[in-house]
């Protein structure tokens, strides 16, 4: 029986910053996650401002916006201990991915391989050299003394996974993003039962705190969104244009579907397309605007100047799907709305969250029982409040011993 203890650092605790954290166990360290955060408006480098070229670490490190390691990125020798573990493809995960060293091993979850290799050949997401390893669902990679399950859960990008993590003296789930509202729901359940009892469970709580808006449309689950998209496609006398994001494939496939229902042609942009699997890829504008009611088109916010030349006739719309900017928060929307006012577009929200709603963040909690829950990914990790499960709301930069956590929330009162 080894004597260390586990080790759990979080370098990021995922608001403004992708959540990042670290297991240690003896010479053993597994990193989890390794993104950027799109917070347009909230952080040093958003609204158009990059780190420089040649300099991207030392910027991204000088204003906070990835972490200070030694060892891991491109440039430094692999420390010989770090190893890497992804959840799932959204920038607030992999962001990082291009500055990470060659030497240190990257695992991921093969089913996500598709949207990887798309992000990376179309150059939305340059990914390191070597590639690193596709690992199967339920499958386990040793580091020294910690070992990491991959689990999948639900989320609205292909192959998301959470992870079990084991060390000789503890154990941790990390929920990954994930959602109960989607297609495959049962996925998430398995994962809550998989992690049933767990030391730890780091659970994700991007929805926490969110104050609905008075007079706004319920949230929609997956299907919902599909189908109400089929229902636009289908109504709309004039084009309709929907803003959604090419790695969430499920989203575009019944997107695919509504058009071939409603007879309409559906053009993506190259780089949208080439990470949905969609073929059918824009090419001139002339046909579109002599029919403007056979197709409907995939365009991401910078494309907007195209409608000077599309010239949407009256009852078009333009569908806000999953792509940015994903709400009034960001700084872009209004310009968005500048331009859908011009052009007489009418501006829609189509979509379905991509993580669980806070009841859902509280079932997993519930189901899983863990001894402490750490919620992260959060603006409002204090929001989560499930009987019998005390919450630990952990601190960047600060190493905890596992131990000690247990320790301190059996003897203190639980929320
Ligand atoms: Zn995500």
């Amino acid at each position: 029986m080894s004597t260390a203890s586990t080790i759990l650092t979080f370098l990021h605790t995922g608001n403004p910053t992708g959540l990042k954290f670290l297991v240690e166990h003896g010479d053993a360290r597994c990193l989890f996650d390794f993104g950027r955060e799109h917070a347009p408006g909230r952080t040093p480098f958003s609204l158009g401002l990059e780190p420089r070229p040649g300099r991207e670490v030392a910027d991204l490190v000088a204003v906070g916006a990835a972490p200070r390691l030694e060892g891991v990125y491109a440039g430094d020798a692999w420390d010989g201990r770090t190893h890497l573990f992804i959840t799932h493809m959204h920038l607030d995960h992999t962001g990082l991915i291009p500055l990470l060293g060659p030497g240190v091993p990257l695992y991921y979850p093969d089913a996500m391989e598709p949207v990887r290799a798309a992000a990376d050949s179309s150059g939305y997401l340059p990914w390191r050299r070597p590639t690193g390893s596709g690992v199967a669902d339920g499958e386990a990679i040793a580091v020294g003394s910690i070992r990491v399950r991959f689990v999948a859960v639900d989320h609205d990008v292909p192959g998301a996974t959470g992870f079990l993590v084991e060390t000789p003296e503890t154990s941790l789930a990390f929920t990954g993003d994930n959602r109960w509202h989607g297609l495959r729901p049962d996925l998430t359940e398995a994962f809550a039962d998989t992690a049933r009892g767990v030391d730890l469970l780091i659970q994700e709580g991007v929805s926490l705190g969110s104050v609905p808006v008075e007079g706004a449309p319920p949230p929609l689950c997956e299907a919902d969104a599909i189908a109400e998209l089929g229902r636009a496609l289908a109504e709309a006398p004039g084009l309709v244009i929907v803003n959604c994001y090419g790695m969430n494939r499920e989203r575009v496939a019944g997107l695919a579907a509504g058009c071939a229902t409603a007879g309409r042609r559906l053009l993506m942009e190259p780089q949208m397309a080439a990470m949905s699997g969609w073929p059918d890829v824009l090419g001139s504008t002339d046909p579109i605007r002599d029919d403007p009611r056979g197709y409907c088109l995939q365009l991401g916010f910078e494309s907007l100047p195209l409608l000077i030349d599309l010239q949407p006739p009256s009852g078009s719309v333009w569908i806000q799907s999953g792509g940015a900017p994903m709400g009034p928060f960001d700084p872009a929307y209004a310009v968005l709305e500048a331009w859908a006012a011009r052009f007489g577009l009418e501006l829609r929200t189509v979509t379905s969250s991509g993580h669980s709603r806070p009841e859902d963040v509280v079932r997993m909690v519930a189901t899983v029982h863990p001894k402490v829950v750490l919620p992260v990914h959060s603006r409002a990790p204090e929001a989560l409040l499930v009987p019998g499960v005390p919450s630990f709301l952990p601190h960047a930069g600060v190493a905890y011993r596992v131990a000690d956590i247990l320790a301190g929330a059996s003897s203190a009162p639980s929320g």
